[in-house]
């Protein structure tokens, strides 16, 4: 019974997927590409302007999202769009063909075809188009591909993640900035990991570490190059 509830009271992921991924993606980029950014530059020229390049990364990097992410949707609404006037234009040339088509799918699906082809007739008299559209072509309205939304979403996700260093840089009161870029970005990679395990439902520490460790290594890797570029004098 009490199995019974806790099953019950549990939420199916699935809708939130899509925008979640996208977001902490969004913020995870903007976490390491910043982070990354300003300590390459702190280990390559110590005396630069850590403030201005962390800003610069922000408003390069979310733009560059944005028009990303823009082009990526747009692109999955342009398929959305053609598939739906193509059955639009079969259901206007061949209704009694499109009704078969859609029993076929019912029957795949496991009714028996008399069954089948009831709940194709039914569907057919409601709404033909909505019905191929949802069991034929799987888009459903709360799928659909937003282009506007999702690229303003993933600059804001992007932005929201890369201030994060920059505030480290800013509030760290010693020379060493980097310490307090790491730090900040660390906490913020956890963060990250935490929303995104506790909203997708996986292993909390196992989605931190990965966050985590990924993140370490873009920054270990900027920062050795960095300091390559340090002792090289360039
Ligand atoms: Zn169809």
């Amino acid at each position: 019974m009490i199995e019974d509830v806790y099953v019950r009271n549990r939420h199916h992921k699935t809708h939130n997927a899509g925008w979640l991924r996208a977001a902490v993606l969004g913020a995870n980029d903007g976490l390491v590409a910043t982070a990354s950014l300003m300590i390459g530059v702190a280990a390559a020229a110590p005396t630069a302007g850590l403030t201005v390049t962390g800003i610069a990364a922000i408003a390069a990097g979310a733009m560059s999202m944005a028009v990303g992410e823009y082009i990526s949707v747009q692109s999955q609404s342009d398929i959305e769009e053609s598939d739906r006037q193509m059955e639009i234009e079969h259901l206007k040339l061949d209704p009694v063909g499109e009704e078969e088509e859609l029993t076929q799918i019912y029957i795949e699906r496991g009714l028996p075809r008399e069954l089948a082809a009831q709940v194709s007739r039914i569907m057919h008299e409601k709404d033909a188009l909505e019905a191929h559209l949802r069991d034929e072509l799987g888009q459903f309205e709360h799928t659909k591909a937003r282009p506007v939304q999702a690229s303003i979403a993933s600059a804001i996700a992007y932005t929201s993640g890369g201030v994060i260093p920059l505030f480290g840089a800013l509030l760290w009161n010693t020379t060493s900035k980097s310490v307090g870029i790491i730090t900040f970005t660390l906490v913020g990679l956890s963060l990250t990991g935490a929303i995104s395990s506790k909203l997708s439902g996986s292993g909390m520490a196992k989605t931190i570490l990965r966050v985590v460790i990924g993140g370490s290594l873009g920054m270990a890797i900027t920062a050795g190059i960095g300091g390559l570029v340090h002792l090289s004098g360039i």
